[in-house]
């Protein structure tokens, strides 16, 4: 048996996480580039560099639990980067595809709300406080990415509801 207790689970999904933020490393910066709005470039910008933090941390969970940082295939954020890469594709007027910009990063932060959630959880019931510690302060940037996202949205969905002059 592979998996029999949840710390095997716990690494697993600490995996496939580590594996998520590796492509949004490589991402975020063709978002940023395509982003019109200077703010949603910097938003991109500043969360790619968080990105990088976030890699290293879940770094430090691995060596928590003795273990060498390894990835799992994230099948579901290739999926999510796959379809933000379609979309870039796309003849869109700027800020139309930076309404579309915002709905792709934001389904990518939203998986990771729910992974860093989940690893918070089993890392706590582990009796790993530190390592659920370093796995909330994950989850608290990626859900001020989520709000900052929402609030840059506000203005540019409201742009994108009329053609540019
Ligand atoms: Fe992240
Ligand atoms: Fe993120």
């Amino acid at each position: 048996m592979e998996m029999e207790t949840l710390k095997d689970l716990f690494l697993d999904e600490l995996k496939d996480v580590y594996h998520a933020e590796g492509q949004l490393v490589k991402a975020l910066p063709k978002m940023a580039k395509k982003a019109d709005s200077d703010e949603l470039k910097a938003a991109f910008q500043q969360h790619l560099e968080e990105t990088k933090v976030h890699q290293e941390r879940v770094e430090k969970v691995f060596g928590l639990f003795d273990e060498k940082p390894k990835t799992k295939v994230c099948k579901a954020m290739q999926g999510i980067v796959e379809e933000g890469k379609e979309t870039m594709e796309e003849d869109m007027d700027p800020d139309v595809m930076d309404a579309a910009l915002i709905a792709a990063a934001q389904r990518a932060e939203h998986y990771e709300i729910a992974a860093y959630g989940t690893l918070r959880t089993y890392a706590k019931l582990l009796g790993e406080d530190e390592a659920s510690r370093i796995l909330q302060s994950i989850l608290d940037e990626e859900g001020a990415t989520d709000k900052k996202l929402t609030k840059l949205a506000e203005k540019i969905n409201v742009d994108a509801t009329t053609p540019d002059a």
